[in-house]
């Protein structure tokens, strides 16, 4: 209950405004120069915190999966004669 209320508070303030890394004034978050000494901040780092698409599903492909079921058939049919 109180982690939530935090993120209530927290949340919205910390996500309209980004600390000026050259000259430490918070500016807005979709500022792309600083307002106080004209930093250039890097372009979309918003992408780059962003959690990457799971690669998992592309490296299994239907090949290996019924290679892998055949394997399994055939392991199954030795045990069996
Ligand atoms: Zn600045």
């Amino acid at each position: 209950m109180i982690g939530f209320l935090i993120v209530l508070i927290a949340g919205p303030a910390s996500g309209s405004v980004k600390k000026c890394p050259k000259c430490a004034e918070e500016v807005k978050a979709e500022a792309q120069v600083c307002r106080f000494c004209k930093y250039e901040f890097p372009q979309d780092p918003v992408k780059s915190d962003a959690p990457e698409p799971i690669h998992i599903g592309e490296k299994i492909t239907q090949k290996t999966v019924d290679e892998l079921w055949e394997q399994r058939e055939r392991v199954l049919r030795k045990k069996w004669g």
